[in-house]
């Protein structure tokens, strides 16, 4: 300090390691020296807002009303209050993690209410300085770099369970959600762009989401995602298994192998129920014939071998054109729903257009 009672206030490094902003802890007077590095912001606010900012490197004199660049803060520090407090902030991104503080309640068709728990991480910067002090940090008087963050990392966390919520509403179950993380990152990331703006910060990148699920649901998850990776899809093999019910219990069983051949389009019905049976036998997956070239094409493999069609049922998606697998309710690449759902008239779950039995209770579906 001066004679002239005159302080030069920095931002030391001890203060800005890992600290998006820092609220200098002194005010501002005229004559006062302040020092803007060139990773830095200085923010003057006085009475609940931003009166101006510097973003270029230089340490300043506030002495003179006609100096550039500060000239207009002089003048406000001459006014009759004649002191302003400073916010540092940090031009560079920050890389954050977040996660839910209560679990989220998922209500799902078939699970239930299922308390879901994300995590991630985030990569977030401050964007407009004034919108960022004015907006966020004076409205809420966050005193601290920990407090922004809290609140940066939990609005994300509510933008993905507004996600959620509208995939939910597009029929989204809650064994959905593993194969759709990286469609919930992107969905997030372009609504934080305007959720954001206003408060003057820019979510840069949503990564590494991830969802626990209760061990119950997480068990017929696992049980879903092997079925896949052997080639048949869980829909269809729920279908095949309610037929093969229906079958036994009807004298008979000539309705239900009708079904069949009809139901399940290209004779997939036989292929899964076979496949279903040689499983529970212990065999290991048997293979299939191309339906294109008549080779025999290995188990599992969802590629022929001979002529390079595609093994694995599905078809394209008519948003985006990439391939998605049978079965899926989502497009895996954009997200699209895939199935128009029907209700069972029996017990009221949802059969996936096309099928000629509800996969829940086996019941025949409506025309
Ligand atoms: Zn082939
Ligand atoms: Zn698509
Ligand atoms: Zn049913």
């Amino acid at each position: 300090m001066s004679v002239f009672g005159s302080v030069t206030l920095k931002w030391e490094d001890a203060q800005k390691s890992g600290n998006i902003m820092w609220r200098v802890p002194r005010n501002i007077r005229l004559n006062d020296n302040i020092v803007v590095r060139e990773d830095e912001i200085a923010v003057f606010y006085r009475d609940g807002k931003a009166l101006a900012y510097i973003d270029r490197p230089d340490r300043y004199a506030l002495t003179s009303i006609n100096a550039p660049i500060v000239g207009a803060i002089v003048k406000f520090l001459s006014g009759v209050e004649q002191q302003a407090e400073i916010y540092y902030l940090q031009r560079r991104p920050f890389d954050g993690k977040f996660g839910s503080k209560q679990p989220y309640q998922f209500k799902d068709k078939e699970f239930g209410m299922v308390n879901l728990r994300l995590f991630g991480e985030m990569r977030f910067r401050v964007k407009d300085p004034e919108n960022f002090i004015n907006e966020f940090v004076g409205t809420r008087g966050f005193q601290s770099s920990d407090e922004v963050e809290d609140r940066i990392q939990e609005q994300v966390v509510l933008l993905i369970y507004d996600a959620i919520g509208h995939m939910k509403e597009n029929g989204l179950g809650v064994t959905d959600l593993a194969s759709n993380l990286m469609n919930i990152e992107q969905i997030v990331l372009e609504k934080s762009k305007p959720h954001f703006d206003q408060y003057g910060v820019l979510i840069d990148k949503i990564s590494g989401l991830y969802i626990s699920l209760p061990e119950e649901v997480q068990k017929a998850v696992d049980t879903r995602a092997s079925m896949q990776v052997l080639g048949t899809d869980y829909v269809g093999y729920q279908t095949g298994q309610a037929m093969r019910e229906a079958a036994s219990s009807e004298s008979g069983g000539g309705a239900a192998g009708a079904g069949v051949g009809v139901g399940a389009g290209i004779g997939m019905g036989y292929m899964m129920m076979d496949a279903t049976k040689r499983r529970q036998e212990g065999a290991p997956a048997p293979g299939m014939t191309c339906p294109k070239c008549g080779k025999m094409v290995p188990g599992g493999m969802k590629f022929c071998g001979s002529c390079g069609a595609r093994m694995e049922p599905g078809g394209d998606c008519p948003g985006c054109g990439k391939f998605v697998p049978e079965g899926s309710k989502f497009c895996p690449e954009c997200g699209k729903p895939m199935q128009s759902m029907a209700k069972c008239e029996k017990c009221g779950k949802d059969v996936p257009a096309g099928s000629n039995f509800c996969p829940e209770c086996g019941a025949k579906a409506g025309e």
